[in-house]
């Protein structure tokens, strides 16, 4: 491997958008939370709500760019999305230099690359795609065993979610948690589509099964219901 000699406050990263506003799908919602949405995705599920970070053109920003925008929000958590954050090698050196800089991060990733290359002081949220995404059978081989020693390592280091479009999809998560007895080792949520699964109905099955996960709904949609971005 060719070893990457720029210093690493120049090396680029292809950013959507930075910005600021509450945390809105994680068990840190609601609190205030610097955003950097990094471009592109390997993955298209038919609710994607970022179409923009794969469809249009983005320019690349050094980290040093980066950093100097978080650090405008010094008390803030530090959550890195996309779009898929972990197709970008230099996604690496920013979650360890906002590390060293005694931040919250929060990563959100699809599941489809290994999370093990993630600093363990990181929160990672991990999708697992579900039949109905248009993305299924996506998830990285090793990504709940991985999932599960984060936890043991660090309590709370690793969420796992579920986005649902129906009773199919709730059925395929619910065994699959029960399975890998999920609930008992991550904090599992389990998120409806808008417009596509009432909350009320997922609900409802949720405590008939006596499942212990949490119910997700994306707070910054409710918050916000007519803006599509920068929230
Ligand atoms: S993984 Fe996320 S960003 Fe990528 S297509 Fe699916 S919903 Fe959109």
């Amino acid at each position: 491997m060719i070893k990457n000699t720029q210093p690493i406050s120049q090396r680029p990263l292809s950013i959507s958008e930075l910005f600021y506003s509450i945390q809105g799908e994680s068990t840190y919602a609601g609190l205030p939370c610097v955003f950097i949405r990094l471009a592109g995705c390997n993955l298209r599920c038919h609710y994607c709500d970022a179409r923009y970070t794969y469809e249009e053109a983005h320019a690349a920003m050094a980290l040093e760019v980066i950093l100097s925008f978080v650090e405008g929000y010094p008390d803030a958590l530090v959550e890195i999305t996309g779009g898929e954050p972990l197709l970008q090698e230099n996604v690496l050196p920013l979650m360890a230099e906002l590390v060293a800089r005694k931040r919250t991060v929060l990563l959100e990733t699809n599941g489809s690359l290994p999370i093990d290359t993630v600093p363990p002081e990181v929160i990672v949220i991990m999708d697992i795609k579900t039949p109905d995404s248009g993305s299924a059978d996506s998830l990285a081989a090793g990504n709940i065993g991985a999932a599960k020693a984060r936890n043991e390592h660090i309590s709370g280091s690793c969420e796992i979610k579920f986005v649902l479009t129906g009773k199919d999809d709730y059925i395929w998560a619910r065994d699959l948690v029960k399975e890998h007895a999920l609930h008992t080792s991550c904090p599992t949520l389990f998120s409806p589509v808008k417009n596509e699964l009432s909350p009320a109905d997922l609900a409802a099955w949720i405590l008939q099964d006596q499942l212990a996960v949490r119910l997700q709904l994306q707070l910054h949609t409710l918050i916000w219901p007519h803006l599509s971005r920068g929230v």
